[in-house]
């Protein structure tokens, strides 16, 4: 059966994580994978987390199914969390398997109810964007959406999206990164949003917008602005949550998919979620959900998540300042490198080629991806001297 299977190519960012754990130099930097450490290097248990985990536990409740569209609760509080009140009375919420799974439902909804729609993706995008969209039978129309200046690869280009819009055709999908893009670490400001947001009205577009890592750029209501701006105005749009970075909760799987529809769409909506859902692994999983549901439920548990989440974010914006300081000025000086001083989230895309980040791993042990993104969350405040020595060492020699 399997003679003539074809090996697929590996994955270039699980090559790199493998080669970071096989290097045994003592001071080897894994900047690879998108995960949260603290001080101690350790990707830690949010504190409402474990003390949600605990009540939880103390409750007992039953394991039976939930239903296909995961726990109403949780949907509910992350519809709250997310939207506000943007978009009450048009949101349809299903629970899904995290992020990955919210991206899938809502492309397997697009090809169920317009089966040639293009979807509009700004490259370079999240490594797993394309696949999941093509594996729901969708067409992806790439566009570079960096700015093409002095800034070049650090900066976002508004223009670069409006321009995309402009050329779709009513019905057309416009992938959007919610806040801290993935891998470049730009994010769209205030004036952005609004011009996206009218761009996408004026032209029959619906915004799909992932959100992955609020809360990690410039603060939790700040992050989701955009989203909820754009959801007060549009008649229709498509919201993937994920939960495992903000609620640092990557192994439970929880993520939610949000439909914004108009009136009288949202039976067809839900049904074709669940559907979907039924078809692959019938229901999300739920400890997960459960957690997410306590904390938000809960103003102590609330306000403490909150809080942890703030202090993750301000680390992250001082790791990176820290490194930028640290640069030689002969770089930290130039455009290219000066534009990562706007940039949030865990990630940064560094100025740097291929070569120039394979030359980082096989002469300084420092690892982030072939395209140059590197993961400013997985350094402590002593490594980022490193990694900046490291960069002096391959641009300047
Ligand atoms: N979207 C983006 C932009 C991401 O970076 C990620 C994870 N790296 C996801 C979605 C999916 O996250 P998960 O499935 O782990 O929730």
């Amino acid at each position: 059966m399997f003679a003539s299977l074809p090996s697929p190519s590996p994955d270039p960012l699980w090559a790199q994580a493998l080669a970071y754990r096989a290097d045994p130099r003592p001071g080897r930097l894994d900047l690879v994978v998108g995960v949260y450490r603290d001080e101690a290097g350790a990707t830690p248990v949010m504190r409402a987390v474990a003390e949600a985990e605990r009540r939880l536990a103390h409750r007992a409740p039953s394991k039976e199914y939930v239903g296909l569209s995961g726990c109403p609760a949780f949907a509910e509080a992350v519809e709250r969390l997310v939207l506000a009140g943007a978009g009450e009375g048009r949101r349809t919420t299903v629970q899904t398997v995290a992020g990955t799974g919210a991206l899938h439902v809502l492309a397997g909804l697009v090809a169920r109810t317009r089966p040639g729609a293009r979807v509009l993706v700004g490259t370079p995008t999240y490594v797993n964007h394309v696949p999941v969209l093509r594996a729901a039978g969708l067409e992806v129309a790439a566009f570079p959406h960096l700015d093409a200046g002095p800034a070049g690869r650090g900066r976002a280009s508004v223009q670069a999206v409006l321009d995309a819009v402009a050329g779709a055709r009513p019905g057309d999908v416009l992938l959007l990164h919610g806040c801290c893009h993935n891998p470049t670490g730009t994010d769209l400001d205030a004036e952005g949003w609004v011009a996206i947001t009218e761009a996408v009205l004026a032209a029959g577009v619906v915004p799909f917008v992932d959100l992955a890592y609020y809360g990690l750029g410039r603060g939790l209501d700040e992050d989701l602005a955009g989203t909820r701006h754009l959801a007060a105005r549009v008649p229709e749009a498509l919201i993937a949550v994920s939960g495992s970075k903000a609620f640092g909760l990557y192994n439970e799987r929880v993520g939610a998919a949000i439909v914004l529809s108009e009136p009288g769409h949202a039976g067809a909506v839900r049904g074709t979620l669940e559907a979907l859902a039924r078809a692959e692994y019938s229901q999300p999983p739920h400890h997960g959900a459960a957690i997410v549901t306590e904390v938000l439920g809960d103003p102590a548990l609330l306000a403490d998540w909150r809080t942890e989440l703030d202090a993750m974010r301000s680390r992250i914006d001082s790791l990176r300042a820290g490194f930028l300081d640290a640069l030689d000025p002969r770089l930290a000086g130039l455009p290219q490198w000066q534009a990562l001083r706007a940039h949030r989230g865990m990630f940064s895309t560094l100025p740097l080629g291929p070569e120039a980040m394979s030359h980082l791993s096989r002469e300084h042990a420092v690892y982030g991806t072939p395209g140059g993104r590197v993961n400013l969350a997985g350094l402590t405040a002593a490594q980022v001297g490193r990694l900046a020595e490291a960069v002096n060492g391959v641009v300047l020699g």
